[in-house]
């Protein structure tokens, strides 16, 4: 097969994985305009600095010995099957990256014998481009869950993060949808991604410098929505591994049944704002505090809540909590007034040295105050708006937050081929 095919046939296979969450547009262009957008190949991600980066982004091979029913490319799949040798990922890599089209490349792969020989060969790209091109730019590697800690601790030599996708939040949805898989094995990999991560760690605190290992970390992904399993239980897995594991990211990849996936055609697809409301919680538990039973303890149901961003319904559920003063409350405490961000609660913190903070103060720095103004009070700002109750106050807020059920719309039109 020619490798241009062979590029075709496995970079789409790859555009699935959501650890690089760009890649899945389609968009030609306009007669006089230029560049088209494809749904593969070049993805983005961030390096431990926060630069936005492209990376070539493929499958060493979509041939897999597995049968997870959500995934185009299990065994039992009709799709066209393909296989890079390590030398042309490696030449691909090396041809676009000299041509500036990509700084990095994100491979995964198909389980082609079983995870160690899988893993044996996603070990030989990296490590050829590393040693034998001297290629200094971005490695994002797949781990193939039970792969031996050896060989997960070699791939950590070379790649700037890990990734083994966990898939699932509970053992009984693997059991239906992914049979060879277990939660054991999966964390166990992660485990040993962990101990490479925080050895490395040690070893530079020690002795100032230590041999490279994942610097961005490792991720993992979740899909949603293909089992019963609700938000509740994926959050608090979700909570679970970054406390055991320290994983850098968590991602959430709304179920779409697409052609070949053929034992879950029948299912509808989860709307894409359930995705988003998973992406929100998630960074109010990474960045702001809170926990994963906050946000859903008290939550309508077992999900988020589509209309309402977590945040603010969760706000909406502590009516009690608040009024907050900017003008004396924590840090912890600002960063639950909805409308605040992080940044914006820095320079509050910051400010607040030198003057009594205002309205006008909240409006300059941007501060949504259309949802923050229900919830604070400034030097010159505190009306009686706290009598309302969350009901009341519910329906004042709700033609603001009902927008994104047209992003929802539109989603499924696409979806179903209306658009
Ligand atoms: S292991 Fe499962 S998810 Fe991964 S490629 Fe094979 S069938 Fe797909």
């Amino acid at each position: 097969m020619e490798l241009v095919r062979k590029l075709e046939i496995l970079a789409d296979a790859a555009k699935y994985d959501a650890s690089c969450a760009s890649s899945g547009a389609h968009r030609k262009r306009r007669n006089g305009g230029i560049g088209n957008a494809e749904g593969m190949g070049i993805c983005h991600s961030y390096t431990p600095d926060g630069r936005c980066i492209s990376l070539l982004k493929l499958l060493l091979t979509n041939v897999c010995i597995w049968d997870c029913a959500y995934c185009v490319n299990r065994k039992s799949s009709s799709v066209q099957r393909a296989r890079f040798k390590p030398e042309e990922v490696v030449k691909l890599t090396m041809d676009f990256y000299k041509r500036n089209y990509i700084e990095g490349l994100f491979l995964s792969s198909g389980i082609i014998q079983n995870a160690d020989y899988t893993m044996e060969q996603l070990i030989t790209v990296a490590k050829k481009l590393r040693e034998s091109e001297s290629f200094g730019g971005y490695i994002h590697l797949k781990a193939a869950p039970g792969a031996s800690p050896e060989l997960l601790l070699e791939a950590g030599k070379y790649a700037d993060r890990l990734s083994a996708n966990i898939e699932m939040p509970v053992q009984k949805d693997l059991d239906r949808l992914a049979p060879e898989k277990t939660l054991v094995e999966i964390e166990s990999t992660m485990s040993d991604i962990k101990s490479g991560i925080d050895a490395a760690k040690n070893s530079t605190k020690r002795n100032g410098d230590a041999p490279l290992f994942a610097r961005a970390g490792q991720s993992t992904q979740m899909v949603v929505g293909a089992t019963e399993s609700s938000d509740t239980i994926i959050l608090h897995k979700a909570e679970s591994l970054y406390r055991k594991f320290d994983l850098r990211r968590v991602y959430y990849s709304a179920f779409t049944p697409i052609e070949n996936t053929n034992p879950l055609l029948s299912e509808p697809p989860t709307p894409l704002m359930r995705e988003h409301r998973l992406y929100e919680a998630d960074w109010l538990i990474r960045q702001y505090g809170f926990t994963a039973s906050e946000i859903t303890h008290g939550a309508r149901g077992e999900n988020l809540d589509l209309e309402k961003d977590p945040k603010l319904s969760w706000a909406l559920r502590h009516r009690g909590y608040f009024p907050i003063d900017v003008n004396k409350a924590s840090a912890r405490q600002l960063l639950r007034v909805p409308g605040l961000g992080a940044k914006n609660v820095a320079r509050i913190l910051k400010i607040r040295h030198y003057h009594q903070i205002k309205l006008e103060d909240l409006a300059k720095l941007r501060v949504r105050l259309s949802n923050a103004k229900w919830f604070v009070i400034t030097a010159d700002y505190n009306p009686s708006v706290y009598q309302l109750d969350a009901e009341k106050l519910e329906e004042k807020l709700k033609p603001k937050v009902f927008q994104p059920s047209l992003f929802e719309n539109l989603s499924n039109a696409a979806l179903s081929g209306e658009l």
